[in-house]
């Protein structure tokens, strides 16, 4: 639904030409404004969708230029795609922004390594998780008070590291428990195996236990989402092109996954690589763990649990891949819970990728609502079903002294498994 124009897209680059054509599915009716969490904090126009594609679609046609306001105000976008949930023009916001990103984003070298070269290498990653936690367990009770202060902050924000042993990797087999059904891979991430392997784990036992084999497939990749997420489309693209390989088996039905951030990167891969059929087949195959278990997870039998439970809806679980009502169903299969619905549930929380580390005013000025909107209703456990949603929550909640602990949503149903 393209708005008439009389001025032609003036770039000859393809990626400026797409977003261009993109922006023009806008019709400036302002109806995403007030689910842009960026908005509702600042009041801003150039803080919402609408004024963003605005500006995008000046700057392309040459009415402006890339000034620091213009980036600014296209880097404070959290990405969570709240806006495109709600959009009547069916504005694809989120590529629209990865691709403006591409050409506003210079990363420094530090910023560049890190993403480029750590992230998505195994070894580089662990070493970077030892180093720290020896630094959390050693030398931070000496020397962390004469940090200076921005890394000081830098160190409050980082996560503590598990001991090696949980971060041990994942056998690239589990067989299915009882009569197998079928066939089904994982991926072990990036971040994940690092900070949460325990909730690969938790993962895998409800799979094996619903009657799947469960394949690691080996020469598999970090999805990517943060490369994306920082206008890196080149190793975005590139990291796919990886898992698409490694999870092209035949056998495999589905890829279930257990971040919202790193599904959604898989099942949108195809905007990245539209000419290769095998990340076609794995956009198709990608499916989140809630949707997969509500659907096939009919063995899975749970004990009673008396806890009071709320659940805060990850933006890329439930506006990238408009998942809203299986992560609830498959939470409530839990018998004797109490479940309390949290306002504001359907809000991002601030993390967004590194957003909190690149805003920590702004990340913290969104999550402050929401843990209000936690403390009403009572409950001693959230659950949430991303790893940067779990690590902005953590940091929130023990910033209030708050007593609630957060957990995703496999460890809590692994835990409640009938064995
Ligand atoms: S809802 Fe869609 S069409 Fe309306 S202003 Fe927002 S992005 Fe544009
Ligand atoms: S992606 Fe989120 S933060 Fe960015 S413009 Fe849309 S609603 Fe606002």
């Amino acid at each position: 639904m393209a708005t008439p124009t009389s001025t032609p897209a003036p770039s000859a680059d393809p990626a400026a030409r797409l977003a261009y054509t993109q922006s023009l599915d806008c019709v400036h009716c302002g109806l995403c404004t007030q689910y842009c969490p960026t908005f509702r904090v600042t009041g801003d126009e150039s803080q919402n969708p609408r004024g963003r594609i605005y500006l995008m679609r000046a700057e392309l046609e040459g009415r402006i230029t890339k000034t620091p306001d213009f980036i600014e105000a296209m880097d404070a976008c959290l990405v969570c795609r709240a806006c495109e949930a709600v959009c009547p023009s069916g504005v694809r916001f989120g590529e629209l922004m990865a691709h403006t990103r591409a050409e506003t984003r210079a990363p420094g070298p530090i910023r560049r390594f890190l993403l480029r070269r750590v992230i998505p290498s195994r070894r580089l990653l662990g070493m970077l998780a030892s180093f720290t936690l020896l630094w959390q367990q050693v030398f931070r009770p000496v020397f962390g008070r004469f940090l200076p202060k921005s890394l000081r902050t830098l160190d409050g924000m980082a996560p503590e590291i598990p001991e090696a042993d949980a971060r041990r990797p994942l056998e690239p087999f589990h067989p299915a428990v009882g009569e197998r059904i079928g066939t089904v891979a994982v991926l072990e991430g990036c971040v994940m195996p690092v900070l949460f392997q325990d909730v690969n784990r938790a993962l895998i036992r409800l799979l094996t236990r619903a009657g799947f084999d469960v394949r690691v497939p080996e020469g598999q990749s970090c999805c990517g989402a943060l490369h994306e997420h920082d206008g890196d489309l080149e190793t975005a693209g590139a990291l796919a092109k990886v898992n698409a390989r490694a999870f092209g088996g035949s056998e495999i039905e589905c890829v279930v996954m257990n971040s919202a951030g790193c599904g959604a990167a898989m099942k949108g891969c195809g905007h990245l690589l539209p000419d290769d059929p095998a990340a076609a087949t794995l956009a198709r195959r990608t499916v989140d763990m809630s949707r997969f278990l509500v659907e096939r997870g009919e063995r899975l039998r749970f004990r009673d649990t008396r806890l009071k439970i709320t659940y805060d809806a990850p933006c890329h679980l439930l506006h990238a891949q408009g998942e809203a009502k299986a992560p609830l169903e498959l939470i409530k299969k839990v018998p004797g819970i109490d479940f309390v619905p949290m306002d504001l549930a359907d809000l991002c929380c601030g993390a967004a990728g590194i957003y909190n580390v690149d805003h920590p005013e702004m990340s913290d000025a969104i999550l402050d609502p929401k843990l209000d909107a936690l403390a009403k209703t009572g409950a001693s456990v959230l659950l949430t079903g991303n790893p940067g949603c779990m690590l902005q929550w953590k940091r929130g909640i023990e910033r209030r002294g708050m007593k609630v602990r957060v957990l995703h949503p496999a460890t809590f149903l692994a835990d409640a498994l009938v064995d």
